[in-house]
């Protein structure tokens, strides 16, 4: 039992993992769970955030690197993972990094669209490009993208990012194809509403447009979900970890909800 511990707590010993907008919420409980496992992680943010490191021991934090970088750039992506291939081969691809802008359809003109585009398509496409030729010479990847329940079933008021994460799962499943015989596999993981800077930003939307108080809102949202709650960042790291340990390869070209039920 406890070696199968101490093997499960190593399994990522020497695998080098990106992740995306990890600095903080789902991103930060990602690249947490994969140190805690072993491996060294690089992180991608336009800004800094101590959140990340909080709690982390200092044999760990030299595990940690963090580039800034803005995923929606493709030569800014490709400068950083550049950068970060120096440090070691990247073996795991976590495409978090995300935004959601809400607004109705026709309120919705092409900046917003396009932002939306940029940063939750694009990013994870410049991503890809930049590390799928390295998982294939090596015979060994793992990419998942942070998509969303957006990204399987229709929410009004947020059609662009609804669109962009419904187009990273066909991206997610064309891709898992391509290179099913490869020895990388590509997954998608959906999170509902979950407890993040992301969810706070929701939340004043609909205090300001409804005049519920912050905790009627948060309690709107919950109910969405079947178990009655709001998700946490790190069930939704959990996701993202098991799609990388040993054992995980015959499982590629899913979008796997991690939504308490709401979407089946
Ligand atoms: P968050 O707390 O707002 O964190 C977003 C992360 O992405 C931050 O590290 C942010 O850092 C980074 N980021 C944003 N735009 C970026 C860009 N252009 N380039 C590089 N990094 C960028 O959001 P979260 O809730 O953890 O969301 C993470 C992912 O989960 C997103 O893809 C989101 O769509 C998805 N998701 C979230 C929920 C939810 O309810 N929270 C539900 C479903 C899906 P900087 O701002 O410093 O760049």
């Amino acid at each position: 039992m406890a070696q199968a511990f101490l093997q499960s707590a190593l399994a990522l010993r020497n695998k080098h993992a990106v992740v995306t907008g990890g600095s903080r919420g789902i991103g930060a409980a990602i690249a947490r769970q994969f140190i805690s496992y072993g491996a060294s992680v690089t992180i991608f943010s336009r800004g800094v955030s101590s959140e990340l490191r909080l709690g982390l021991s200092a044999e760990e934090q030299l595990r940690l690197s963090h580039l800034k970088v803005d995923v929606s750039d493709a030569n800014g992506v490709t400068q950083a993972m550049d950068s970060a291939k120096k440090r070691a081969a990247i073996d795991i691809l976590v495409n978090n990094a995300g935004r959601a802008a809400s607004a109705p359809f026709l309120k919705t003109d092409d900046s917003l669209w396009r932002s939306m585009m940029d940063v939750n398509l694009e990013g994870t496409v410049h991503c890809t490009r930049a590390v799928l030729p390295g998982m294939l010479d090596s015979g060994w990847g793992r990419i998942v993208n942070v998509s969303s329940t957006a990204g399987l079933t229709g929410y009004a008021y947020v059609s662009a990012y609804c669109a962009a994460k419904h187009a990273v799962i066909g991206l997610t499943r064309a891709l898992a194809l391509e290179v099913a015989t490869k020895g990388v596999t590509v997954n998608a993981v959906c999170p509902s509403y979950t407890e993040t800077e992301m969810l706070r930003a929701a939340v004043e939307n609909i205090v300001e447009k409804t005049g519920r108080t912050p905790d009627q809102a948060r309690a709107k949202l919950a109910e969405k979900n079947p178990q009655g709650r709001l998700v946490q960042p790190e069930q939704v790291a959990n996701a993202v970890l098991w799609l990388c340990l040993p054992g995980s390869e015959a499982i590629t070209g899913q979008a796997i909800s991690v939504s308490g039920g709401e979407v089946m």
